[in-house]
């Protein structure tokens, strides 16, 4: 066999193992393929992990932000308040409603400004966005008393039952990396009204493709009650699903509404059932491991931003390492990528601000705007981190970066 004398590090490739592989012919073989008893069994396993009241399992985490965004009644004239710093899934959902994005910018954190949101508020906003950029869980006790202050309740004009029933600003939270974060002792999915995960094949959970809506709504809202409503609008409006349809005799169903396609199959159930049961015995503490090995070897660096991901209020989920290179200009940060790559490493940027995209510039949108956002991403680099990442490895990709930023900057 020819082995190959230099393998490129690849930057998040999935761990897909015996165990997955099993589960997932389990699924195969039982006649049951499509949503069914292996999804739901995943819901239920997430909301006990989590600690949230109800969760529903959906083909993809911008299908539950957008449906969320829906169920809450956002359409044209109402704003959605969301980082300028984010995947654009955060604003296109936005757009897919015909509802207007307000970008506001963040911290040296990498995630939403509280300070910003406050300003940005109107008549018009019915919802704020946060995202846990990389993991870490945004400002919630600041995000969650805004949205409760008086002052602000006082401007928000209900226009739909959900609207009134909730009677102030929504909070959905993007937390598409942080599944397993903590802040302030609680796990990311209880930390605010609604939290959005996702399980696309490079996220720290993955069912190949996929998400979940964490429920944790306040009184006077029933989740459970959301959640059967949530299982109608997100399949075609039918008040039947195709497993309570193989009850004998249970063939007739009807069409409540114009409902969407988005449920989650239990092909993909399975993967992430084998994954949440490894999540904290082996996801977790190898991702951590890795953060840490980074952080030893490149805190040494005088031009190292080390990324923040453990304070004692908050716990990052580890997904994405995002090192920034002190004062460096984008085109230089461009070139050191080129030379890790030549060196057999993958790395990455998170993200393009979303402002600074085609669309959005002609939409009007100014990255100027968000003078933090720029200068979080122009020097940002993220590193790889997956579970079987060597220590060889590890030691691979710091010695390239290194060598890499001194080839660039001298
Ligand atoms: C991955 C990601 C999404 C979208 O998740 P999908 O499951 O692919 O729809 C949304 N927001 C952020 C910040 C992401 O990184």
């Amino acid at each position: 066999m020819i082995k190959s004398v230099v393998k490129m590090i690849p930057f998040s490739p999935p761990h897909i193992d015996q165990r997955i592989i099993d589960e997932v012919i389990d699924t195969l073989k039982s006649g049951w393929i499509t949503t069914g008893p292996k999804t739901k069994r995943f819901e239920k396993e997430i909301s006990v992990y989590c600690g949230n009241k109800s969760t529903l399992c959906l083909n993809s985490a911008t299908a539950g932000l957008e449906i969320m965004l829906r169920w809450f009644g956002v359409g044209p004239g109402d704003e959605v308040i969301l980082p300028a710093y984010t995947y654009s899934a955060t604003a296109n959902v936005v757009m897919h409603c015909g509802a207007k994005p307000i970008f506001v910018d963040v911290k040296s954190d990498f995630n939403i400004n509280p300070e910003e949101v406050k300003k940005a508020i109107t008549v018009n906003t019915k919802v704020i966005m946060p995202v846990d950029f990389a993991g870490y869980p945004c400002d919630y006790d600041e995000l969650n008393a805004l949205v409760n202050d008086v002052q602000v309740k006082s401007v928000f004009s209900p226009k739909n039952h959900e609207q009134k029933q909730l009677g102030r600003i929504l909070i959905l939270s993007d937390a598409a990396h942080s599944f397993g974060a903590w802040y302030k002792g609680k796990r990311a999915g209880t930390l605010t009204d609604v939290s959005v995960f996702s399980f696309h094949a490079v996220k720290n959970l993955t069912t190949s493709e996929g998400g979940a809506i964490a429920l944790n709504l306040p009184e006077p809202f029933d989740n459970v009650e959301v959640y059967k409503y949530l299982c109608i609008k997100t399949l075609h409006g039918q008040n039947k699903d195709a497993l309570a349809k193989t009850i004998p005799g249970n063939w007739r169903y009807d069409i409540v509404e114009a409902g969407y396609k988005m449920n989650m199959t239990d092909i993909t159930a399975s993967i992430g059932l084998v994954g949440l049961a490894r999540y904290d015995e082996e996801t977790l503490p190898k991702r951590k491991a890795i953060f840490d090995a980074y952080t030893d070897t490149l805190s040494k660096e005088s031009w190292a931003v080390i990324p923040e991901y453990e304070t004692a209020d908050k716990t990052s989920s580890y997904h994405v390492y995002a090192l920034r290179v002190e004062d460096a200009t984008e085109t230089q940060r461009d070139a050191i990528i080129a030379k890790i790559f030549e060196k057999q490493v993958s790395v990455n940027v998170h993200f393009i601000p979303v402002p600074q995209m085609s669309y959005y510039v002609a939409q009007g949108y100014d990255i100027n705007n968000y003078p933090q956002t720029i200068a979080q991403y122009e020097n940002e680099i993220s590193l790889p981190v997956w579970i079987d990442l060597t220590q060889e490895q590890i030691n691979k990709v710091t010695e390239s970066v290194i060598l890499s930023v001194h080839e660039v900057l001298g």
